[in-house]
């Protein structure tokens, strides 16, 4: 298969998948089951028929509206589908369709549903940090077999740095996010530091602009929670990471 047929296989996967994400993060942090009951309207709890489930389509046809009831359907629902699609796509055409998808591809499936519970609850929850760690864990060594120690020294490293900057500042950081940082070095190794230092810019830069808009006080309850800037690090740590890292050492030293 060619690596844009491949792209295309890996859009429709990654909908279904992001399909798949909007559940876990709907139900996870309100612990109910992922697999039972199936979809429902949150509205009136009918049932989601399958040719209505179909990611992206499904909520364009109905123009956004449950089938039963006509209560709006939030466009959240089909954004992640697509964003889900087009980190999948962008995964396989940045590594190739080969075994070097993996490790990314499970990396960005983890930052979805990290992104909308961290954004909805200000919670990072334990179960998606311990499922990320364990398949960092299992995928580093088989599929990056030669940089393993380069991966756990990130990953530790990682933890640290947030560990200190979350007791330093407890009220900017919490430790869901210092959990996420070190899951993000396991996963990322070296290109982990330009993924912390997108995140620490972007979420400065829209906090500093937050509160020059509502002042101080308001603009911390506005305030977006660390967890979705750390995502939007991740995403580039994978996709130009290693370069940033070349990048930098060339320049620098
Ligand atoms: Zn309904």
């Amino acid at each position: 298969m060619s690596t844009a047929a491949a792209a295309v296989v890996a859009a429709i996967a990654g909908a279904l998948i992001g399909s798949f994400l909007n559940v876990v993060a709907y139900r996870m942090p309100r612990r109910e089951s992922l697999v039972r009951p199936g979809s429902r309207c949150p509205t009136c709890g009918s049932p989601i028929k399958p040719y209505d489930n179909v990611p992206v389509l499904g909520w364009l046809l109905l123009r956004g509206r449950c089938r039963a009831c006509g209560a709006p359907v939030s466009a959240r629902y089909p954004v992640v589908e697509a964003v889900t699609a087009l980190l999948w796509a962008g995964v396989v055409l940045r590594f190739g369709a080969d075994s070097d998808v993996w490790l990314p591809l499970v990396f960005v499936t983890l930052l979805v549903p990290v992104t909308l519970i961290d954004l909805d609850f200000h919670i990072i929850p334990n179960t998606l940090m311990i499922a990320g760690a364990v398949a960092a864990l299992a995928l580093v060594p088989a599929f990056e077999s030669g940089d393993v120690v380069e991966h756990l020294i990130a990953g530790a490293a990682a933890l640290a740095f947030f560990l200190i900057a979350a007791v330093a500042y407890p009220a900017g950081m919490g430790m869901g996010d210092v959990k996420l940082a070190g899951v993000m070095g396991l996963f990322l190794g070296r290109a982990v530091a330009p993924a912390i230092f997108t995140a620490l810019i972007a979420g400065t830069l829209v906090g500093v602009v937050i509160i020059a808009r509502f002042g101080a006080a308001e603009g911390r309850k506005k305030g977006i929670p660390f967890g979705p800037w750390l995502a939007l690090g991740g995403v580039v740590g994978v996709f130009a990471g290693d370069a940033l890292v070349d990048w930098y050492l060339d320049t620098f030293t």
